[in-house]
């Protein structure tokens, strides 16, 4: 079955890599991008300042950019990724919702809320179960599912391998690329030759984010996981790939083995974009991966690599990369798009 997609915010840096990875995609076909009142009314070449390592797409260059409006974005297109930024997306992305339209977010509002799936197809599927609650409570006839930061969707799915060992406490500290933070969100002169110890926000959405996704659905309400997460985020030279130092305290005492063996094994999803295997766990000899440039394009962007486990006298600590614009934003964001299509949302 082919669905008809569209993109809220298709000019931006997410916007750009959904246009990459929708490019060829098996059942979803591209109909309509959206941006702001500037951009609307030129051709998508026109206004994107094309910044993908591949080129526009020669279909999607011609297409005419509208506004982001429900009236603007035709009635058969199907379901609508959003990669506006925040303050926006809470302004018009409800009227979306009330039109009719099903939207799998990469915007930040709404995650934490109570009717609201914040979902990884890999790790909690049946949250999907929200949208019936949400539509009682809202109204609305359309669906709003939120996928996580792209720091939080690193390291949860290698926290999901942990929790059969008794997980009590993760406390996680950070290297994130500039790519994160948008094309204008870091200027040269902060950044090379720094480090910046602090990302606004960052923090808090992994430390609450994280209990969300491991937290467990009963029918009517999320139960947060108990878990203790505490993390210190840094801003790093790389440009693409997050990479984080986890030590997680476990009620149980499993070995280095036994650690990357519940990693390999934790479940990838029968979906499109979903990696054979979603966790590639690196062994003691070698010890210095992951990283960023040589590991964030495992299973094209959208696996997890982890690495580097070791005891210490409460758990165990390792490292875990992620590629943060492809597996942390829009390929995370169409991940969710494939499960609602497949669970029969759409
Ligand atoms: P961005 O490059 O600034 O792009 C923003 C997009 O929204 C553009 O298409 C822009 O259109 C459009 N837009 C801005 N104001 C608008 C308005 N008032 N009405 C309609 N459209 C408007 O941002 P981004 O880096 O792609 O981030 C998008 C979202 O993804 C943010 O919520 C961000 O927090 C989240 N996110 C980003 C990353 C990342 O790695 N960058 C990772 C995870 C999550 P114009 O071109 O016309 O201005």
């Amino acid at each position: 079955m082919t669905v008809r997609v569209g993109i809220l915010g298709a000019t931006g840096a997410v916007g750009q890599r959904f246009i990459q990875l929708l490019d060829d995609h098996p059942t979803f076909d591209l109909a309509a991008v959206t941006a702001s009142e500037a951009s609307a009314g030129k051709t998508y070449r026109e206004a994107a300042k094309w910044r993908v390592d591949t080129p526009i797409p020669d279909d999607v260059a011609e297409m005419e950019v509208v506004e982001t409006d429900p009236k603007a974005v035709p009635d058969d297109v199907d379901l609508l990724f959003s990669s506006l930024p925040s303050d926006v997306a809470a302004a018009v992305e409800p009227p979306f919702l009330e039109a009719g339209y099903v939207v799998s977010s990469n915007s930040s509002n709404d995650r934490m809320a109570e009717d609201v799936p914040l979902t990884i197809p890999e790790i909690n599927p049946d949250h999907l179960g929200l949208i019936d609650v949400q539509r009682d409570e809202r109204g609305w006839d359309g669906a709003l599912v939120k996928n996580p930061n792209c720091s939080t969707i690193t390291m949860v799915p290698t926290l999901a391998a942990l929790d059969r060992f008794g997980l009590d406490r993760a406390h996680i500290a950070t290297l994130q690329a500039v790519s994160g933070a948008g094309y204008s969100g870091v200027t040269s002169m902060e950044i090379i030759d720094n480090a910046i110890p602090h990302i606004g926000g960052e923090e808090e959405k992994m430390e609450t984010e994280s209990r969300k996704l491991l937290g467990s659905f009963d029918g009517a309400e999320v139960t947060l996981h108990g878990v203790d997460v505490a993390a210190s985020c840094n801003r790093i030279p790389t440009l693409d790939g997050h990479l984080e130092n986890v030590f997680a305290e476990l009620a149980e005492d499993p070995s280095p083995e036994a650690v990357r063996e519940a990693m390999r094994d934790q479940p990838a999803a029968d979906l499109p974009s979903s990696p054979d295997q979603l966790i590639k766990v690196f062994d003691d000899s070698e010890p210095d991966r992951p990283q960023p440039r040589l590991d964030r394009t495992y299973a094209d962007g959208m696996g997890i690599v982890a690495g580097g486990v070791r005891t210490t006298t409460k758990g165990v600590k390792y490292n875990c990369l992620a590629h943060n614009t492809i597996r942390g934003a829009a390929g995370a964001s169409i991940l969710n798009g494939e499960l609602l299509a497949e669970e029969g949302w759409i």
